[in-house]
């Protein structure tokens, strides 16, 4: 039997139709690629991306067709979304920090019509669409949509079904090539629906939200969908996310909720150490994409009022997989069993299902195990491929190694940086938030390099502060007693700046192969 309730398919286009209706003088800014504000309301921009909607069907782009962006979190480039996602074409995000070789050979792997670009990016772009022929065309984000929203009369959106694709992102493929994840409207939809929830982001109407994690990174983490949604002020930083520019922006906007990877944050804390100052109205933020490390989830709480929700999840995911915000139960706990808690990577929304399975078959349920996910958002099979991405029963291996203790869910590792140590595993993870409290460091990870006797030992890479300087000694002594005696680093690497990889995270591939090695040789 058939229900009775209405065939209403959640598209995308459907959220800026919202916020137009209910919400239309809400103010979305962004910071121009000239470093300029940009302003306009949620009816300019719906009215603005129909219009270039109708550009991209005269141009011949329809259902299902590609078209690629590449751009900073900027108002022409929010519009774009919409404008092509909202006659069912795909928007595939580009990473900008990729160079051209990489990029088209995503563009050729997506099948990429059309190259919208960020004005600074556009040698890039060019570059790149040398390299790639079927780009018809490549249009600059700005001074090329402007003329084509002023030449079109609005298109009209929808007429699709919610398992139409909407968006497509490529993870970085640190092992292989990259993979394309295509995500449905409904897919999108739903995660909206669910990360606003107050247990995960918490966003309403009142807020003004400032998504740092860039749209081409797994859309932003769904924010630029989640702030039309519930008709929250939308604060695009574009290009400059250094600490001064964000601190900045957080006080002129009124930024009372962001979300960013930790390094990010840092660059912020840095910051406020030299110019002082607070963070007001700033009140939550989310950090996720690798380890928020205790030190800062504490500094942003405790010296600026800022509460932080720890956040896992990955581009095959939408990309939510947990959130930690405190519960009934957490608020029971002694302050620093809470703290632990809430320093963990939380739990799933509803959607979410998360199991660990662990390779020792006597192991025990909170033993570290690997981690599969399944959802309504979690990846099927990759874009392009006939083999399924799951197992049979629909469960995605994510490749980190975790426990779950008490329903929360920690990440111990990513299983390719997890270090084994005489067949035992040592957690990265957790030897780089004890080493991250030391006063002199400002990023540090740890990595396994080779051992002729135990196979791997962890090896201590560290970036101190500028200015700040200390010995060996003083920053193992931060391991005493923290983790048995055999988990302590063997070794300390001092750089003068960390590699980061394409989402601003610590690249660890580069650290290994700078330094595995590095044991041995001293
Ligand atoms: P990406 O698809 O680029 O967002 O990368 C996803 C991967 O980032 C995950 O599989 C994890 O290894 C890592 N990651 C994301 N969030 C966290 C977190 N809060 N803690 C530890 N690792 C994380």
């Amino acid at each position: 039997m058939n229900g009775s309730m209405l065939d209403w398919p959640l598209t995308l286009d459907r959220i800026l139709v919202h916020a137009e209706r209910w919400h239309p003088d809400q103010a979305v800014v962004g910071v121009a690629s000239d470093g300029g504000m940009q302003r306009r309301t949620y009816a300019e921009c719906a009215d603005r991306a129909r219009r270039l909607s109708a550009a991209l069907l005269a141009h011949g782009i329809g259902p299902g067709d590609r078209v690629a962006t590449l751009g900073w979190n900027t108002l022409p480039h929010f519009e774009a979304w919409y404008a092509i996602m909202g006659i069912g074409a795909v928007c595939h995000t580009l990473n900008l920090r990729m160079d051209a070789t990489q990029l088209a050979w995503i563009a050729r792997d997506a099948g990429d019509r059309l190259l919208l670009v960020d004005p600074a990016l556009l040698p890039v772009a060019e570059a790149v669409r040398a390299l790639c022929p079927a780009i018809e065309e490549v249009i600059v984000l700005g001074a090329g949509t402007d003329a084509l929203v002023a030449a079109h009369e609005p298109a009209r959106w929808g007429g699709f079904g919610e398992d139409q694709p909407a968006g497509l992102c490529y993870t970085s493929g640190t092992t292989g090539d990259p993979k394309g994840v295509l995500y449905t409207h409904r897919s999108n939809f739903l995660h909206t629906l669910a990360i606003v929830q107050p247990d995960l982001f918490g966003i309403g109407a009142a807020d003004s939200v400032l998504p740092i994690v860039p749209m081409f990174h797994a859309n932003a983490w769904g924010i630029t969908f989640a702030a039309p949604a519930v008709g929250a002020k939308l604060v695009l930083p574009g290009a400059r996310l250094d600490g001064a520019s964000v601190h900045r922006l957080i006080a002129e906007e009124g930024v009372t909720m962001s979300a960013a990877v930790p390094t990010v944050w840092q660059g912020l804390l840095d910051h406020l150490d030299h110019a002082g100052g607070g963070l007001a109205p700033l009140r939550r933020v989310v950090i996720g994409g690798s380890a928020c490390p205790p030190s800062m989830q504490r500094r942003l709480a405790d010296h600026y009022g800022v509460e932080v929700r720890h956040a896992w999840g990955m581009t095959e995911l939408s990309p939510l997989g947990t959130v930690a915000a405190p519960s009934a139960a957490s608020a029971a706990l002694p302050p620093e069993e809470a703290r632990r808690l809430l320093q963990s990577q939380g739990r799933p929304p509803l959607g979410v299902d998360l199991r660990v399975i662990s390779d020792d078959p006597a192991a025990g349920p909170d033993a570290p195990g690997r981690l599969f996910a399944r959802g309504y958002a979690t990846v099927g099979r990759y874009f392009g491929k006939d083999a399924p991405a799951t197992d049979a029963e629909g469960w995605f291996e994510t490749g980190d190694v975790a426990v779950i203790d008490h329903g929360f869910l920690h990440i111990t590792d990513r299983d390719k940086d997890v270090v084994k140590s005489g067949g035992e595993w040592i957690s990265s993870q957790g030897l780089e938030a004890i080493a991250a409290e030391h006063p002199a460091v400002a990023h540090c990870a740890v990595i396994a390099a080779d051992c002729d006797r135990w196979g791997e030992r962890p090896l201590l890479v560290v970036q101190l502060r500028e200015g700040e300087d200390c010995s060996d000694a003083s920053l193992l002594e931060a391991f005493d007693g923290a983790v048995p005696r055999w988990w302590v680093p063997d070794g300390i690497v001092r750089v003068g700046a960390m590699p980061l990889g394409a989402t601003g995270k610590i690249d660890k591939r580069a650290l290994r192969a700078a330094y595995r090695g590095h044991l041995r040789a001293s």
